[in-house]
């Protein structure tokens, strides 16, 4: 703990109070530690989107709410435009949902949990509760009913597939906690690694307008450089959302390569399927391990149990390997990001020499 800065008074307790997010930037040519897509945006897809961005008046605004690209996103998604909210991310979505129906309130979700939802609740004065992850990570249906009952209302976070576990559940699970969700909460999906699962909410979305999915560019689409995710919900929801969203947030860069990325969404399938095979590769190869488990994964990424977590990192990082230490309950595991066949053939070397 370090102590208060007094020159700082006016600063609120509650953002002094809040460890800075905890993300130390390390050298390592293999880089598997921010769930990251280890290919870039395709090259051709690149120059088209510069083009545009050439074309485009950079002294004038952007759209006030990225209006022309949540039509494109409506179209992509099969939902009413009226009802997508663009923002730059869907961290800062995170931030604006707290800021809607946090502040005040209370955000019941699960331990352990994607740390923004944290960081926000924390410094935006929003009470979190959180429920116990089952022991194998899957969700904990009768203690977020029995929280959500006795709770004062606020947001129900849920991420499908989790983060940081990698675990999905059944919808049925899904849909029997929101189903215990009263007029008081909003329910956040966030489905920021769907496309890895083959999962889908949206059908629990429609139809519930006080339900909304988040979605990013940043993993599956591979732009996390961009910054811009989305949420799908309903037309109501949306309009209160946008108010709390700053104005003129999706910049034109963004703009010009997510209506090309939209125009040409092909590659995304195919990058998802060998990041599966990868995946499943990866897990196969360290079956049977004396000292380390691979837990099954649904996303672009995976935890490694290890007996000593903190000398597997360092081995991994003497191969120019980064991956990301976990804490709280997940003291003991790492998460590591799939990368490309070759990093993940390095890894795996060195992983059996662990
Ligand atoms: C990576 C991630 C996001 C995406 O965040 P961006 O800010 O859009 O890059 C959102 N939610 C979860 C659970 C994530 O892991």
């Amino acid at each position: 703990m370090t102590e208060p800065n007094h020159q700082l008074l006016a600063v609120r307790q509650a953002v002094r109070r809040t460890p800075a997010y905890p993300f130390t930037a390390r050298q390592g040519d293999v880089k598997l530690d921010q769930n990251e897509n280890p290919e870039n945006f395709p090259s051709e897809l690149r120059a088209l989107a510069l083009e545009r961005l050439a074309a485009r008046p950079w002294n004038r605004y952007p759209d006030l709410h990225a209006e022309r690209l949540s039509e494109k996103i409506a179209a992509f998604e099969d939902w009413d435009p009226r009802g997508v909210v663009v923002h730059a991310s869907s961290s800062a979505l995170i931030k604006t949902l707290v800021e809607m129906s946090g502040i005040g309130q209370s955000v019941i979700t699960t331990n352990p949990i994607f740390s923004v939802y944290d960081l926000e609740s924390e410094l935006l004065g929003a009470r979190a509760v959180h429920v116990p992850l089952n022991e194998d990570f899957s969700l904990p249906v009768a203690g977020l009913q029995a929280a959500l009952r006795d709770g004062e209302g606020g947001l129900l976070v849920l991420t499908e597939p989790h983060a940081p576990s990698g675990y999905l559940d059944p919808v049925a699970d899904v849909r029997a906690v929101l189903e215990s969700a009263s007029d008081r909460y909003i329910t956040v999906l966030d489905e920021a690694y769907h496309e890895y699962a083959g999962s889908d909410l949206r059908e629990l979305v429609r139809g519930r307008p006080q339900a909304l999915s988040l979605r990013t560019f940043s993993k599956a689409w591979g732009l996390a450089g961009l910054r811009v995710g989305y949420a799908l919900t309903s037309a109501e929801l949306a309009t209160e959302l946008r108010k709390v969203v700053s104005a003129f947030a999706v910049n034109v860069l963004s703009e010009s390569v997510l209506e090309v990325a939209l125009e040409h969404p092909e590659y995304v399938a195919e990058r998802v399927e060998r990041a599966i095979q990868e995946r499943e590769r990866i897990r196969a190869a360290l079956q049977g391990h004396p000292r380390l488990e691979v837990l099954p994964s649904w996303g672009n990424f995976f935890l490694l149990r290890a007996e000593d977590a903190g000398q597997v990192f360092e081995h991994l990082l003497s191969r120019g390997i980064l991956v990301r230490p976990q804490g709280g309950r997940l003291a003991g595991y790492l998460r590591v990001s799939l990368g490309t066949p070759a990093e993940n053939d390095r890894l795996i070397e060195a992983l059996r020499e662990a």
